[in-house]
C-alpha cells in the first residue's frame, strides 16, 4: 500500500469508528443522569454555570472493606457513598448492595435522589451509597460484618443532619439495624434518625416496607384518571418481582382489580393473559428463589415481557431496561417506572412521540424516600402513627407531586420525566441561591 492509500484507509476506519460509537447508545447510568439534566436546563433556559454547579456531586467516597470469611478467606470490597446536594436539607438516600454497583451507578442514584426529594418537596437533599457484592451468597455473620464495616468508614460524613442512609437493592430492614447500632457504638448516644427503613420495634414507619409500591400506585391511579381509563381489568406487566415489584402487584390486584398478566425476576419471566396471582407467584419465588416456573404459566424472556402488549407496563428492577433498541416495540398506555433509571434519554424520545404515558422514576418511586421522611419525623418526636395515617400522609405527597409534574410538562410540552426535572430544578436551584451558592 502506499502512503497516500495508508492514510484514505486510515481516515476511512477512523470515520467508520466514530459512525459505531455515534450509533451505540451510551448506557454509562451517570451520563445518562447528567444528559438528562443538561435536556432540563435547556428546557427551561438555565445557563452553562447553573448547570456546572448541579452536574456533579458535593462529596464522593470510595471505602475498601477487607473481612474474614466465613470458609476462613479473606475478602476485599469496594463500597461507595455519592453526597450530591444538600442545599435542600441532609442529604438521604439507601445503599444498594449489588455485583453489578459501581462508581457511576452511585453518582446516578445520588442525583436522581437530590431530584426526587425535591420533586416530592420534602426537606431533603439526596445521596446514595452501594458496595459491590452479592450478599445472595453470603452469611448472614458475613452480611453484618459488612454493614457495620461500611458504617464504621462512613461515620463522620453520615448523620440525622447530615446524611440518612436506607435501604435499596438487595439491602434491607436487618442490614438498617446493624448500621444503627454500629453508628450509635461509636457516637456513643441513640440517634434512630440516623437511617430509615429500620424494623419497627427500633422505630421504623409503618407502611415503611411496602411504601415504594403504593406511592406508584398513587400515581398510577392518578395517571389513569388522566386517560380516562378504568384500572378495572386492565392488563398489567411488572418487569422485576423484588419487593416493589411484588407489593405493587398485589396491591393492583386487591384494591383496583387489575389483571397481573405477566411479572419476571433476574431469572425470566411468566405469562398467563388470563391473569396470574401475584400471591402464588410471590409464594414460588419464595420457596425456589425465582418466579419461575410457576403451575399455569408460560415462561418468557425479560426482553419479551416488556414488549407484551398490555395497559400498564411496570419497570420495577434495574437501570436501562428501555432502550433505543426496544422502545417502539414497548406496547402499553402507561409506564410506570418504579426502578430507578430503567429508561434511556432516547428511548425517552420515542415514547414521547408514541403517546405513551410515562410516570418518571423519581417521581413514580418517591414513596419509599417520602415514607423514610416520615419515619425520620415520628423519630424526632418519637411518637408513631398508624398504618392508615402514614397512607393518608403519602397520598397526599404524591398525588400533589404528580399534578405538579403534569402541569409542567404541558407547561413545557414535554414528557413527564421533563416535567418532573423542571420542578425539582426549580426548587434545588432556589434553595442553592438562597444560601447565597449560586
Ligand atoms: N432506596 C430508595 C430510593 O431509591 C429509598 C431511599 C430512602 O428512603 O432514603 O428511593
Amino acid at each position: 500500500m502506499s502512503e497516500t492509500e495508508q492514510n484514505s484507509f486510515r481516515k476511512r476506519i477512523i470515520k467508520l469508528t466514530i459512525k459505531l460509537i455515534k450509533m451505540s447508545e451510551n448506557l454509562d447510568p451517570f451520563s445518562i443522569a447528567q444528559q438528562q439534566l443538561y435536556n432540563a436546563c435547556k428546557i427551561v433556559g438555565y445557563d452553562s454555570d447553573i448547570y456546572n454547579a448541579l452536574s456533579e456531586p458535593e462529596r464522593f467516597v470510595q471505602i475498601k472493606i477487607t473481612m474474614k470469611m466465613d470458609d476462613g478467606s479473606l475478602k476485599t470490597f469496594q463500597g461507595f457513598r455519592s453526597q450530591y446536594n444538600s442545599a435542600r436539607g441532609p442529604m438521604k438516600g439507601g445503599i444498594r448492595w449489588h455485583p453489578d454497583e459501581s462508581a457511576s451507578l452511585v453518582k446516578a442514584l445520588s442525583a436522581w435522589m437530590t431530584w426526587k426529594t425535591a420533586c416530592v418537596d420534602i426537606p431533603l437533599g439526596g445521596a446514595k451509597g452501594g458496595i459491590i457484592c452479592n450478599p445472595k451468597e453470603m452469611s448472614n455473620r458475613e452480611l453484618e460484618i459488612l454493614a457495620r464495616s461500611y458504617i464504621r468508614q462512613l461515620a463522620d460524613l453520615i448523620g440525622p443532619s447530615i446524611d440518612v442512609p436506607a435501604p435499596d437493592v438487595y439491602t434491607n430492614p436487618q442490614i438498617m439495624a446493624w448500621m444503627m447500632d454500629e453508628y450509635e457504638k461509636i457516637i456513643r448516644h441513640h440517634s434512630p434518625s440516623v437511617i430509615t427503613g429500620k424494623p419497627l420495634p427500633l422505630g421504623g414507619s409503618a407502611g415503611r416496607s411496602i411504601s415504594t409500591a403504593k406511592g406508584g400506585v398513587f400515581t398510577i391511579r392518578e395517571a389513569a384518571k388522566d386517560l380516562d381509563f378504568n384500572l378495572n381489568g386492565s392488563d398489567v406487566v411488572v418487569q422485576g418481582y423484588g419487593n416493589a415489584g411484588s407489593w405493587v402487584a398485589k396491591i393492583l390486584h386487591d384494591d383496583f382489580g387489575c389483571n397481573i398478566i405477566a411479572v419476571s425476576d433476574s431469572r425470566g419471566g411468566i405469562y398467563n393473559e388470563n391473569g396470574i396471582n401475584p400471591y402464588e407467584a410471590a409464594n414460588h419465588k419464595e420457596r425456589t428463589s425465582t418466579v419461575v416456573g410457576l403451575k399455569g404459566t408460560k415462561e418468557l424472556s425479560n426482553e419479551e415481557l416488556l414488549e407484551l402488549e398490555c395497559d400498564l407496563l411496570i419497570p420495577a428492577a434495574l437501570e436501562n431496561v428501555i432502550t433505543r433498541e426496544n422502545a417502539d416495540k414497548i406496547n402499553c398506555k402507561i409506564i410506570a417506572e418504579l426502578a430507578n433509571g430503567p429508561t434511556t434519554p432516547d428511548a425517552d424520545k420515542t415514547l414521547f412521540e408514541k403517546g405513551i404515558l410515562v410516570i418518571p422514576d423519581f417521581l413514580c418511586n418517591a414513596g419509599g424516600v417520602t415514607v423514610s421522611y416520615f419515619e425520620m419525623v415520628q423519630g424526632y418526636y418519637r411518637y408513631f402513627w398508624t398504618e392508615t395515617e402514614v397512607f393518608e400522609a403519602l397520598d397526599r405527597v404524591m398525588t400533589r407531586a404528580y399534578r405538579s409534574t403534569v402541569k409542567q410538562s404541558k407547561k413545557f410540552n414535554t414528557h413527564n420525566r421533563m416535567g418532573a426535572y423542571i420542578i425539582s430544578l426549580e426548587r434545588v436551584i432556589n434553595a442553592m441561591r438562597l444560601r447565597g451558592w449560586l
